[in-house]
């Protein structure tokens, strides 16, 4: 099962993958019926999550939502630590998840945006160095896993920062791989697929992002807090959840 699904994730473009790919997990999960782990996006339970990645992990994709590690992460994080399922607020969500789309659509406080370059799942098609919105027009800003695909991801950031309202929130997050280099590395000339896989660990991104992610993030004016949000809960309940450990980016515009 695993080298399938890595062979699957490999070789099928990504915005197909993206189409198809809840109809395949779903015909998977008879595999995993139980009570093993809950999904805290969708609260299906299962044995155990299907396994994902280039080189897959197991227990890391929910079935149902296909919510991964991150995403769960990211859930429990927003309900607990933000107003986003209270108060009215418009969100933007730069290149949508697809366990998130249906779940942000149902909350009737929300003005929920999507937008994307390519992806289907986006209802904005728009390029995140010139995104076609007034400045200040956000309450806040989802982007997971974005910037590393972007040549300019500076730019990217101004513009995330530019069409936040000032107070206004967004998460920025970006991976990272073992072991994080003290400084986040590029180079223009590394062009090839293949060369990119070698610097960056992936054929389609452009940088290695290092411990300097937080300073990266300040430096184009956000007020930013690192938050190891998943230390601060339940032992059991990140084992229930199966939840990434990495950090939330928690990211303001002053004033
Ligand atoms: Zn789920």
């Amino acid at each position: 099962m695993k080298k399938l699904i890595s062979l699957a994730i490999r070789n099928i473009p990504r915005k197909h993958l993206q189409l198809v790919g809840h109809f395949i997990a779903k015909m998977l999960s008879v595999f995993y019926l139980g009570r093993g782990v809950q999904c805290p996006v969708c609260n299906h339970h299962y044995r155990k999550f299907l396994p994902y990645g280039r080189v897959a992990r197991s227990n890391a994709l929910c079935p149902n939502c296909l919510a991964l590690e991150r995403h769960r992460l990211l859930w429990v994080y927003m309900k607990q630590k933000t107003s986003l399922f209270q108060q009215e607020q418009r969100l933007l969500h730069i290149a949508p998840e697809y366990c998130f789309i249906d779940r942000m659509e149902a909350i009737d406080t929300l003005e929920y945006v999507t937008a994307d370059i390519e992806s289907p799942l986006a209802k904005v098609k728009m390029d995140i160095l010139d995104m076609p919105f007034k400045q200040s027009s956000f309450d806040c800003v989802l982007c997971n896993h974005v910037i590393e695909h972007v040549e300019d991801d500076l730019k990217a950031l101004d513009e995330i920062l530019r069409v936040l309202k000032p107070g206004g929130w967004a998460i920025i997050q970006v991976p990272f791989f073992e072991p994080v280099p003290e400084h986040t590395f590029e180079d223009p000339a590394i062009t090839a697929p293949a060369e990119r896989f070698k610097a960056y660990g992936q054929k389609d991104h452009l940088r290695l992002y290092g411990k300097d992610y937080k300073q990266r993030l300040e430096s184009c004016g956000f007020n930013v807090k690192e938050d190891y949000f998943v230390n601060s809960l339940p032992m059991e309940q990140v084992r229930q959840y199966a939840l990434s450990r990495e950090p939330v980016y928690f990211c303001t515009r002053p004033g």
